[in-house]
């Protein structure tokens, strides 16, 4: 929707240039999980005194909590918030409501809590013309699919499916979907919307896409690293 604006950063600062870098204006996090802010610090890092403005860190304050807990802590990683680059402080950490949309760098947000093992939030993003959803790491859920069906002018639900049907267990335990529990979901989506999978475990991946095809679902794609779609 436009190209200032990330949900996570767990690869920001491979798939990117530093140009590329230099124009994200925002991350909203979905949850504090590694694989979903592991390139964090490193953008925080490259686009230090480069940006023109802070680089906004926005979640929900348990979110956020967590980061500044377990992150950016002075230990594992600077606090950039306290360390003023030529323009003032780099990053900034934001915290976003719960619910109630929220503007993040021209978008309007509104973060869901999702079921996950930690605190985590899904994401509905809208401009003038279209919306889009993306799920976050979850399993099972309800709240996020009902902010989907009211959503007008909605282009695209992005999904996770994290396992294979064989490891369903481990699924249920660490709260992420398989194809068996996404086809189930898929009865609370809106209708009629294409839905990009992600998240998929990149051992499982083959299977991952042999149990998806067999659902015979036309609505759903697999998301592959480097596409670029526009809403
Ligand atoms: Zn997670
Ligand atoms: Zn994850």
């Amino acid at each position: 929707m436009n190209d200032a604006l990330c949900v996570d950063a767990g690869a920001v600062t491979d798939a990117l240039s530093l140009e590329e870098q230099e124009r994200v204006r925002a991350v909203l996090v979905t949850h504090s999980h590694m694989d979903h802010v592991s390139s964090l610090p490193f953008l925080v890092e490259n686009v230090f005194g480069r940006n023109r403005g802070p680089l906004e860190v926005l979640a929900p304050q348990d979110v956020l909590d967590s980061l500044t807990t377990h992150l950016f802590n002075d230990a594992l990683w600077p606090d950039f918030s306290q360390i003023p680059g030529q323009h003032g402080p780099s990053v900034t950490f934001r915290a976003a409501p719960v619910g109630i949309p929220f503007l993040a760098d021209g978008l309007t947000a509104t973060a869901v809590r999702v079921s996950h093992v930690v605190p985590t939030y899904g994401y509905l993003l809208a401009d003038a013309r279209s919306a889009v959803v993306f799920s976050g790491d979850t399993g099972p859920t309800e709240e996020i699919w009902a902010a989907a069906r009211s959503a007008p002018n909605l282009r695209a639900l992005f999904v996770e499916c994290s396992f294979p049907n064989d490891l369903q267990r481990i699924a249920d335990v660490s709260r992420h979907l398989t194809p068996r529990t996404l086809c189930m979901e898929m009865a609370k989506f809106p209708k009629d919307v294409p839905v990009y999978l992600y998240h998929m475990k990149p051992p499982a991946l083959d299977r991952l896409a042999a149990e998806v095809a067999a659902l015979g679902e036309p609505r759903l794609r697999i998301l592959a690293d480097g596409d670029d779609l526009t809403f």
